[in-house]
């Protein structure tokens, strides 16, 4: 099957061509008939399937062949959780509009609101956009949404995550009753489930296949190590194995911060993304990242969620997630569109447990190695895990809320205040 079979005008033709893409992937073969159609599509796909082409190309058709008001108005309206996120598919919409007459624009927060306000009224027809920025917009009456004919939520369930659900009920209240509604989520959980039901009416639904269950193209391997010893192995890891680009996940804010400065001490260059961190900052990262300028991006999983970096060959956990399914996630950066990656982590005493829920949740054993030179003491103990984004769903890995609640922060290094309270009971608690 072609992408000219899937009923895509020329233009949108031309613009795939110029991607490089010649096959759809298995959900743009499903889902671009369907939203073709018009009606409302319920997709469960995560980054990398290319499900951002998926809805953009359909939905750029149906604007492009559909009446067009006297005015611009914004008729279609793209919500994403993260900047990067909305940054790429603003990105994708430019690249596959380029020989349509549409025009798009990118609203999030963290820069200025003016020059989002000048291009809103210049006139818009799709608007890519996080929710707190679009509201606080659209509460000062620079936007109006009442003429939107496609809404799409993408990676719904990270915002609800990320808590955007009282923001996404204030953004439909200002829609239209009729529309078309596109949700896209890596996951189902109840609250999914619960929005689905309220916002789509006789959906379309489409899976594809798991990540973990695809991802037969990368390597992935645990290297056992102590805690303390997690940084040398890595830089260790890095010259040795003379990896050029290589995406680092850290649980926490802070270090993330910390392990990019000590990489970049030992002459590795290194920079942390992540949510404390201004756009501009982490736009800079990012570029550099993508075009080889920049050996190593340490990055949290927020700040790492949907970004589109091709064919990434090499991703490490420093830290195992605390939700299973974010290790499923990370690893999707690597081994993508046929080419081979090395999914690496590195795991102490500590994460045991959080190595054992992995393994079942993607049904397999992974490969365990140790490093000459690294090997972890057979009488460690492990000791409480730092907390960058609190637990999920109530999954709080054993530790007392207050505990969990503590590391919500991102702020704090969790990991001293918890030894610290351990050594000297109630009275560090402050501490
Ligand atoms: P997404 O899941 O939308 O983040 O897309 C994942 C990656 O796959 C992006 O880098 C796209 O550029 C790429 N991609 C999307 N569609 C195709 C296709 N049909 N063939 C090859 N690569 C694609």
């Amino acid at each position: 099957m072609t992408f000219s079979e899937l009923g895509l005008r020329a233009e949108l033709l031309s613009a795939v061509e110029a991607q490089g893409y010649t096959t759809p992937t298995p959900i743009q073969l499903k889902a671009i008939p369907a939203v073709l159609k018009g009606g409302d599509l319920l997709a469960s796909a995560q980054t990398g399937t290319g499900k951002t082409a998926g809805f953009t190309l359909p939905m750029l058709q149906r604007l492009a062949d559909g009446p067009r008001p006297a005015k611009r108005q914004v008729r279609a309206l793209v919500l994403t959780p993260t900047r990067e996120l909305a940054a790429q598919v603003g990105e994708s919409v430019a690249d596959y509009g380029r020989h349509l007459t549409l025009r798009s624009h990118v609203i999030f927060g963290g820069v200025g609101q003016q020059p989002q306000v000048d291009a809103i009224r210049a006139g818009l027809d799709i608007l890519v956009a996080t929710p707190g920025r679009l509201l606080d917009l659209h509460q000062q009456k620079h936007i109006d949404l009442s003429r939107v004919e496609i809404l799409v939520l993408d990676e719904a369930d990270r915002m609800l995550d990320m808590g955007f659900i009282h923001d996404i009920k204030k953004i439909l209240r200002a829609l239209p009753e009729k529309r078309q509604n596109l949700l896209f989520s890596a996951t189902f959980s109840n609250e999914i489930q619960a929005l689905a039901g309220k916002l789509l009416d006789n959906p379309v639904m489409i899976e594809v296949a798991r990540r973990n269950t695809t991802a037969e193209l990368v390597d992935q391997a645990i290297y056992r190590v102590d805690r303390e010893k997690k940084r040398d192995l890595l830089a260790h890891l890095i010259t040795a194995q003379k990896w050029q680009q290589v995406l680092v996940f850290t649980r926490t804010k802070h270090g993330a911060n910390r392990l990019a400065e000590q990489l970049s001490k030992q002459d590795i260059p290194s920079m942390a993304i992540h949510g404390n961190k201004s756009q501009t900052a982490r736009t800079r990262a990012l570029a550099a990242f993508k075009d080889g300028n920049l050996q190593v991006l340490v990055a949290t999983d927020i700040a790492a969620r949907g970004l589109d970096i091709n064919e990434l060959p090499h991703v490490v956990n420093f830290e195992l997630p605390n939700v299973a399914e974010d290790y499923v996630h990370r690893i999707g950066r690597t081994g993508r569109a046929g080419s081979e990656g090395k999914a690496v982590s590195l795991v102490c005493v500590d994460e045991h447990g959080l190595l054992k829920g992995i393994e079942r949740l993607i049904k397999r054993d992974l490969e365990k190695r140790i490093e000459p030179g690294f090997e972890p003491d057979p009488n460690a103990r492990p000791e409480p895990i730092e907390n960058g984004r609190g637990a999920r769903s109530g999954r709080n890995n054993g530790r007392k809320p207050d505990q969990a609640k503590r590391g919500n922060s991102g702020n704090t290094d969790t990991t001293q205040a918890n030894r610290r309270r351990r050594r000297g009971g109630q009275g560090a608690r402050q501490a």
